[in-house]
């Protein structure tokens, strides 16, 4: 379908997809794209512009009227693996606000939100080798993807990962509590749930370290000579 090497990551939140995904990019020389920078950017365009979350049609139309990019940062930012832009604004730091946490599965279930970004995201898998990182992206996105990898790993060791990220331990728990709500919203939703696509190559990353995640992959791609 992309006649380009495509490599899809999926897993739920915090199992380090896009911390394996940006290394495995970097290994091959493919270009990292992460789908939920564009739902998080999305929710962000929606919460400011008091759109509501339940509204579907709203925000499909929201969707197609704003300027989402997610781009290579310059080499001094050194605090990000991607840039992300609304409408010609940096937005980078609003979208992992806890505020867009809570309310992004909300907007990202909605069929018409997701129509919006599967002709954004396929058109930027076409574009030339891609490492794609997602919920769906194996299973609805790029299924026919050179390779599908799930990434997983217990919720108490993604929470314990997120804290340990943003440098604030003492809130394990509500890390632990956001994550399992997430899990239940991604994984229960009607339309493009997360799920583990039959022909993925499973990893998980509570066992596995960062490199070993990246050999194993690129080890599976050198195997099926893609
Ligand atoms: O990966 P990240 O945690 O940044 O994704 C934020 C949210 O975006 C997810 O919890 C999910 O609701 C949504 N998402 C999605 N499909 C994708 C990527 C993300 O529904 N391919």
């Amino acid at each position: 379908m992309t006649g380009t090497r495509a490599v899809a990551i999926d897993g739920p939140s915090g199992a380090g997809k896009s911390t394996v995904g940006h290394a495995l990019a970097r290994r091959i020389d493919a270009t990292f794209i992460d789908t939920g920078l564009m739902y998080r950017a999305l929710t962000l365009a929606a919460v400011e512009r008091g759109v509501d979350v339940e509204d579907g049609a709203a925000l499909g139309a929201l969707a197609g009227r704003c300027q989402v990019a997610v781009e290579r940062p310059a080499p001094d930012q050194r605090d990000r693996l991607e840039t992300v832009m609304l409408d010609g604004r940096d937005v980078t730091r609003d979208v992992r606000r806890p505020r867009i946490d809570r309310a992004v599965s909300a907007v990202s279930r909605h069929a018409e939100v997701r129509a919006a970004m599967l002709g954004v995201q396929r058109e930027a898998a076409r574009r030339g080798d891609a490492v794609m990182v997602g919920r769906d992206i194996g299973t609805v996105v790029l299924p026919d993807a050179s390779l599908k990898v799930y990434l997983t790993a217990d919720a108490q060791t993604r929470a314990l990962r997120r804290a340990v990220e943003m440098g604030r331990p003492e809130r394990y728990e509500e890390y632990l509590d956001e994550i399992r709500r997430r899990d239940d919203a991604d994984s229960g939703r009607e339309v493009a749930p997360l799920r583990q696509a039959d022909d993925a190559l499973v990893l998980d990353t509570a066992r596995l370290n960062v490199d070993e995640c990246v050999d194993a992959i690129v080890a599976r791609l050198e195997e099926i000579g893609a």
